[in-house]
């Protein structure tokens, strides 16, 4: 079962209110509703929060070519 990587809180599957995290090596992490409000500005910074491997590299930044 899917846990929080921030809280450890097990994620029920189909529980809409989990955000789910795309990783860049094709993982879903979900993140529990209070993890969520907490890491909120970091997701609208369009960063990567915390996961299980974390600190997370940050992503280089797509350039148009
Ligand atoms: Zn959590």
């Amino acid at each position: 079962m899917d846990t929080c990587p921030l809280c450890a809180l097990p994620h029920t599957p189909g529980d809409l209110t989990w955000s789910s995290q795309h990783e860049p090596d094709g993982t879903v992490v979900w993140i529990c509703p209070t993890c969520t409000r907490a890491q909120l500005w970091l997701i609208e910074a369009g960063m990567t929060i915390a996961t299980p491997r974390a600190p997370a590299a940050p992503e280089p930044v797509r350039r148009a070519a």
